[in-house]
């Protein structure tokens, strides 16, 4: 079931008026479809994907995940799609210090009500999908810069969501690393048949994209290539 966003106009208060942070934007994303969004800082794309997570309701439009419209939804309702069918990686890893990786992502799967052995099972599985086979035991500070932010991403998919929503994941990473990072989401894009939103400053990193977009001033638009 696809991710699909319908004339969405998002506005933040700004003093005595507002500023438009969405204006009228739509773009829809299939299952095992990677969509790239690139545009300068403070053109609305973190905004475009908390309004995709439903973490921020637009002023006006449609957001619809895995087939179902979150318009008409309760807070709690929403709280339950979001733990769910969609999952969010941001620019830090935001990991516990304390716990192992295979851990921070029976977390969410305790909150997910999943019995403590399916939810090992779960960890375990997604952890190997991101390359971590070996090093599920880790804690933070044994890990990576990359290896954290695949922590992350394991932990977004460990409810096997219909939507992924990224925002510059590989910001803090070296140029190959970020790479790996991106060809990374790509892969499990497909392995997990997620619809994949990813939001990346850097436009090396989008030929794995199905469709790239540009954000500008709040309007999203087919990227062209200069
Ligand atoms: P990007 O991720 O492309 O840098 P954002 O979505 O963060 O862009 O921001 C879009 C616009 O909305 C910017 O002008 C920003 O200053 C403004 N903005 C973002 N978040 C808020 C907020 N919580 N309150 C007020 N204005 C905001
Ligand atoms: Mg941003």
């Amino acid at each position: 079931m696809s991710l699909e966003l319908n004339n969405v106009n998002l506005t933040y208060p700004d003093g005595d008026g507002v500023v438009t942070a969405l204006d009228d934007v739509s773009v829809r994303v299939e299952p095992g479809e990677l969509a790239a969004v690139v545009g300068p800082s403070g053109s609305g794309k973190s905004s475009l994907l908390a309004v995709a997570a439903t973490l921020i309701r637009p002023a006006s439009g449609r957001v619809s995940v895995g087939g179902t419209d979150t318009l008409g939804m309760r807070p709690r309702e929403l709280s339950e799609l979001r733990l769910n069918r969609i999952g969010i990686v941001f620019q830090q890893p935001n990991l516990i210090s304390a716990l192992t990786a295979v851990e921070q992502l029976m977390v969410t799967e305790h909150m997910r009500a999943r019995p403590l052995r399916e939810a090992r099972r779960t960890a375990l599985e997604t952890l190997a999908s991101v390359g971590l086979d070996g090093k599920e035991h880790r804690r933070p500070h044994q890990l990576s810069g990359g290896e954290r932010q695949r922590v992350n991403i394991a932990r977004a998919l460990s409810a096997r969501p219909d939507a992924l929503l990224v925002d510059e994941p590989t910001a803090a990473l070296d140029h190959e690393r970020g790479a790996r990072i991106v060809d990374l989401l790509s892969e499990a894009t497909r392995t997990f048949d997620v619809a994949t939103l990813l939001v990346t400053h850097d436009t090396e990193y989008l030929g794995a994209a199905k469709q790239v977009l540009e954000m500008r001033d709040g309007r999203l638009s087919a990227y062209e290539t200069a």
